[in-house]
């Protein structure tokens, strides 16, 4: 057993020692049985946010409205959600079995897919009142109970069947798929936010091509915002048949589409951060100079680390020009500064060396003169030999540094 089931075992472990009951439960159950890697372990207990916090030491309260809190455990994240349930039963502290069930089964019945909605107790027994087993068997993905009011109940759950199709690689079951189709229109009811991110997971999905095939079957991609105003991003997305890593990439590859949906519209109707519309930015002007210069040391400096993968899978969307991680590694790790801070000169050492000068833009000019230099190779990051190099030039830089 892997070490997330110990402490997670131990979580729950920890939880009835206190006189709770607690289950793994959701994507981390669905994972666990289809042997594939999970990025949180979803934990479902009877104990109140207010009891989880008293019991462990690192509890972080990200939604206690709904009864979540994480439970820090050895460098592991453990969402711990309270059973939903709205009934006076849960007050009690030690629910007798038949209630416990009741409890467990009714917080089963409020999840999206019977796939979502086994519960597996710490020594691995599961508790499947909906078949999930038998509908992960069959690669199927079905809603608990009837498809149409879970759907009306909350239109998430349609954008969430398209995201795990992407991921999976199952299909919709037939009824299910028809409700998708029928209550598509409800997304408008939910926020943006919410949607962008089970989009974003669509996109990045190991069967991305199966998941927008239901995608646009559904007619999903009429309900969300700047696609569905735009043909040209439609066609551009349905073409995808590599998986994306982050919304930014999208971003990116529509402003090469077509430059009137500029990045920042996406960034307004999908209240993406600043963050995401900067590092979209960076991705624009990287493949701009790309085009034009090809991969070299300086580009790969204005670049950060972080964006390395995105901009190969951007270039490999927009030209099919391959290029390897390891080629723009290869460069990183060469590159002589990381930043500008490490070059061996300042603005200072510049003023005192034309001391005549007064100070100006043209300091600017000769730091990112240096530094270019500097990045290239051009230039050892030496004082000494910069300080000879700029006074044989005097106060303007050369233009073609
Ligand atoms: P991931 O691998 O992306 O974490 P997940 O299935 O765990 O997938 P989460 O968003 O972490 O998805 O939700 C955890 C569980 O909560 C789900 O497995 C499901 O049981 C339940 N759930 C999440 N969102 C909904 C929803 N909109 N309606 C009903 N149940 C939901
Ligand atoms: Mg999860």
């Amino acid at each position: 057993m892997n070490t997330g089931f110990q402490k997670g075992k131990k979580i729950i472990e920890t939880l009835k020692d206190n006189g709770y009951e607690a289950y793994f439960v959701g994507g981390y159950v669905r994972d666990f049985l289809l042997k594939r890697k999970t990025n949180d372990i979803d934990i479902a207990t009877s104990a109140k946010p207010e009891q989880v916090q008293e019991i462990f030491p690192k509890v972080i309260p990200v939604g206690i409205e709904h009864g979540t809190v994480i439970v820090r455990m050895q460098g592991e994240s453990f969402e711990v959600t309270t059973f939903r349930e709205e009934s006076s039963y849960s007050d009690f502290r030690h629910p007798d079995q038949v209630q416990f069930v009741h409890e467990i089964e009714k917080d089963l019945s409020r999840r999206d897919f019977t796939m979502n909605a086994i519960a597996m107790d710490e020594t691995g027994n599961l508790f499947d009142p909906f078949n999930g087993q038998a509908d992960l068997t069959n690669q199927q993905i079905r809603t608990v109970r009837e498809p149409s009011l879970r759907f009306q109940e909350d239109p998430l759950r349609i954008m969430r069947a398209a995201r795990f199709v992407s991921q999976l690689g199952f299909h919709v079951e037939p009824n299910s798929k028809k409700a998708m189709k029928e209550y598509g229109p409800l997304l408008a009811n939910i926020s943006i936010e919410r949607i962008v991110q089970e989009f974003e997971k669509l996109l990045a999905g190991r069967f991305v091509e199966r998941g927008l095939q239901l995608f646009f079957e559904t007619r999903l991609a009429s309900q969300i915002p700047v696609i569905q105003e735009s043909g040209n991003i439609q066609d551009r997305i349905r073409a995808l048949s590599k998986p994306l890593g982050h919304i930014r990439e999208l971003l990116t590859l529509c402003h090469f589409l077509d430059d009137t949906i500029g990045i920042r519209v996406f960034g307004q109707k999908w209240k993406l951060s600043r963050h995401t519309q900067r590092e979209a930015e960076q991705l624009v002007t990287a493949t701009y100079y790309f085009q034009e210069h090809g991969l070299d040391a300086w580009m790969i400096y204005q670049l950060p680390a972080s964006l390395d993968e995105s901009f190969i899978r951007v270039l490999d969307v927009l030209n099919n020009h391959t290029i390897s991680l390891d080629s723009v590694l290869e460069i990183r790790r060469q590159l002589p500064i990381k930043e500008r801070k490490q070059l061996s000169i300042n603005g200072t050492d510049l003023a005192s060396w034309f001391p005549q000068k007064q100070k100006g833009p043209w300091i600017g000019m000769w730091t990112e003169a240096i530094e270019h230099a500097v990045v290239i190779g051009k230039q050892r990051n030496d004082k000494k030999k910069i300080k000879e190099w700029v006074l044989s030039h005097g106060e303007h830089p050369p233009t073609n540094y």
